[in-house]
């Protein structure tokens, strides 16, 4: 499980992680609102962990832009303020759950996975397109047609799917899903896409694998699926 801190409170966030990493979760921190939307974007996080007041980008400005861009990870928000109005605008804005500080590491690590917990209970299928992937059954499914996937194939489209047509670096894809297999190299990732592709093609998915040269591969919808 891997959660994304933006807080510009080093202090703060370097203790939040520290809180985090203590019970296995490994983390990431982004000190501003630009390079933590960045960050989210790359659709490897489980968990986000927004704080309010940031320089730039505010919170509630970064919740509503990732939420406009369908992706989907459980938010939780931080404000220093207590007051309605606030929750209410976090809440709108996309967040899941917001914690007021001061906080202690209980109150932190109980909405961590209450979160966690209710993404995994909810969650059990990602759409795209008129394409679905369905988590439990591992297979991919357009109507009343579906196609297994295998493990590898299974974790490579589960990242474009989170990802919600953002692109997804290739060093992602391979760090995520071979780890540190230290024999993997990027023609691993392209073999990998080719085969999503046909499968994806089977099953009359309107649903393409797009890649942009060196950068990665994102989802797009395609208008002529018979193309
Ligand atoms: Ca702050």
């Amino acid at each position: 499980m891997r959660i994304l801190v933006i807080e510009d409170e080093r202090r703060l966030a370097d203790t939040i992680c520290a809180i985090l990493r203590e019970r296995g979760f490994d983390t990431d921190a982004a000190y501003d609102g630009e390079s933590g939307e960045a960050y989210a974007k790359l659709g490897v996080y489980d968990l986000l962990i927004l704080d309010v007041m940031l320089p730039g980008v505010d919170g509630f400005e970064l919740a509503r832009r990732l939420r406009a861009q369908r992706i989907t990870l459980p938010i939780l928000m931080l404000t220093a303020k207590s007051e309605l109005g606030d929750r209410i605008e976090g809440l709108n804005a996309g967040a899941d759950y917001y914690l007021t500080k001061p906080f202690d590491s209980g109150e932190l690590l109980a909405c961590v996975h209450a979160l966690l917990r209710r993404q995994g209970s909810q969650v059990n299928v990602l759409s795209f397109g008129n394409t679905q992937l369905d988590l439990d059954a591992c297979s991919l499914v357009c109507g009343e047609r579906s196609v297994r996937l295998s493990a590898r194939e299974f974790d490579v489209m589960r990242l474009l799917f989170q990802a919600g047509g953002n692109n997804v670096p290739k060093e992602t894809i391979l760090s995520r899903v071979w780890g540190f297999d230290t024999n993997a190299v990027e023609n691993h990732v392209e073999v990998y896409v080719g085969f999503l592709r046909k499968k994806l093609r089977s099953i009359g998915s309107d649903v393409a694998v797009e890649a942009i040269r060196r950068l990665g591969y994102h989802l797009e919808v395609r208008h002529d699926p018979q193309a």
